[in-house]
């Protein structure tokens, strides 16, 4: 070990980051939510309907790009869902 007190503090800090490099990665995945109860409820589909997507509906929260997924102002806890998706509360107005 080094007598140096600020290369050991440096080493320790380096070492701990590289230890929780993996737990954030797992973290970051285990934030995906979907909420399956209110899916069931308003038959949400990954796919559109008759040309009705939730990239159209006025409920949609879009993702960071036009192809991530979302969320949906009706379906909260649930950031899952596909801007190709449908459901019966497709909404325009
Ligand atoms: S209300 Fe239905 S169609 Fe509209 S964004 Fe939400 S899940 Fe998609």
């Amino acid at each position: 070990m080094s007598a140096n007190p600020i290369r050991r503090k440096l080493c320790k800090t380096a070492g701990l980051t590289l230890a929780f490099l993996p737990l954030a990665a797992m973290t970051r995945q285990a934030h995906a939510a979907s909420n399956a109860a209110l899916r069931a409820e308003l038959k949400y589909q990954d796919t559109p309907k008759s040309g009705q997507s939730c990239l159209t509906c006025l409920e949609f929260l879009p993702g960071k790009t036009a192809t991530d997924r979302g969320g949906c102002k009706l379906i909260p806890g649930d950031d899952q869902i596909s801007p190709q998706g449908y459901c019966i509360r497709w909404n325009t107005m």
